[in-house]
Order: C-alpha cells, then structure tokens, then sequence
C-alpha cells in the first residue's frame, strides 16, 4: 500500500479530497496488478507455444492445434463405453481448416509403409477421439522416426477391421489363458496393444 502524507489533503478545503486521492491511488494500483497479472499470462503463452513448437519439430507433428499429448508427459488415458477399448494417442490436433479432430500416432522406427499393425492402432485411436470429443475423425496420421507422415484415412471398412480386430482378441482372451510368447521389448515396443498388455517389455 501507499503511505499518504495528511498535511497535504489537512490543508484542503474540500472535504472528500483525501477519499478522492486514495480512490485514485487504489485505482492505479488495481491498473498495475492487472498489468502485471496480464503481462504474467502473455509470457505463460508465448513459452507453451514455444514448448509446442519444439515438440513438434523434435517429432515431426502436422500442423494444427494441440488439443492433447501423451509424449512430452503422460496423458489422460481415454476410453470407449461403447467398445470397451482404451489407449492414449501419442497427439490429437484439431485441423484449423475443417476443425476435425485428429490423432497422431508417432513411431521411433522407420518404415517405407505403414505396417498393418499401427495402421489398426491409429483406428482404435480414432473410435476413442471420436467417443470422447462428440465427433467425426476423417483420418489420423502416422508419423515415423525418419520424419515420414502417413494420413490414414479412416474409412468404414478400416472402422469394421478394427471392430472385428477388438471382436477377435476379446474371443480369443476369453477363451484361452494369453501369456507373452518371446522375450523381445523392440516387438513390444512396436505392438499396437502395449499400452493394454500387462505383459508387455520394457518402458513403454
Ligand atoms: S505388448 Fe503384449 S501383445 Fe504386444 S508384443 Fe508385447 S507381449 Fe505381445
């Protein structure tokens, strides 16, 4: 607070000056705490949109608004009531052409096509953004180590594959005890069900 000198407004003869001078003074001390705050929120957003942009160039991400990341620190993990399937895309964008959604899935290997099983992966990723954001997902996109993106575009035949895909290891868990048949972390490195299997290797 600002200390005031009383001989000053003692000496007025108009009576509300004291209150007057200190509205003024509260007055220009609320301007400069909301300048700071302001000034506060300015500099919060310029180093997360200079985070942003790091990760992405250090990745290879499309352009688009970050809306979710699970790669610079883990993300909430999202999950299908009505498919009964979870898992955390490594980003969902949103286009700032159409405003569609759309996961990214980014892969440390390098690939000259998309293997199969990160094509069913991206799938799965677009029935949970679709669930969790009330929308329509057109396509997600791979992105391999050498930098490479791939748009998979999510038709509804690559819908039913990876309905029937879910169908079949539901069945085949249910039937039969699963255990991990090899001892090698790069396979589950590059499963597309490591985030589920409680056998998986290494540090996913
Ligand atoms: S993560 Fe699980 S399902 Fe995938 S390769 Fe490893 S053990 Fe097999």
């Amino acid at each position: 607070m600002v200390a005031h000198d009383s001989r000053l407004w003692d000496a007025c003869p108009c009576p509300d000056h004291a209150a007057v001078v200190v509205a003024v003074i509260n007055l220009i001390e609320g301007v400069l705490l909301l300048l700071l705050a302001s000034i506060g929120v300015f500099i919060f957003a310029i180093r997360r949109h200079y985070a942003i942009r790091e990760v992405r160039d250090q990745y290879g991400i499309p352009e688009g608004e970050l809306l979710y990341t699970d790669l610079d620190h883990p993300a909430e993990v999202l999950f299908s009531e009505k498919y009964r399937i979870s898992g955390r895309p490594d980003y969902i964008l949103r286009d700032e052409m159409t405003g569609d959604h759309i996961p990214v899935e980014v892969k440390s290997g390098r690939a000259k096509k998309p293997y199969w099983n990160h094509i069913l992966q991206v799938a799965a990723y677009c029935l949970l953004v679709e669930e969790h954001y009330h929308t329509r997902v057109p396509y997600g996109v791979l992105v391999y180590g050498d930098g490479e993106q791939h748009r998979i575009d999510f038709t509804e035949d690559l819908r039913r594959q990876v309905l029937s895909t879910v169908d079949a290891m539901r069945e085949c868990c249910a039937g039969t005890p699963v255990r991990r048949n090899h001892n090698a972390s790069v396979r589950c490195r590059n499963c597309a069900y490591s985030d589920e299997c409680r056998y998986c290797l290494g540090d996913m």
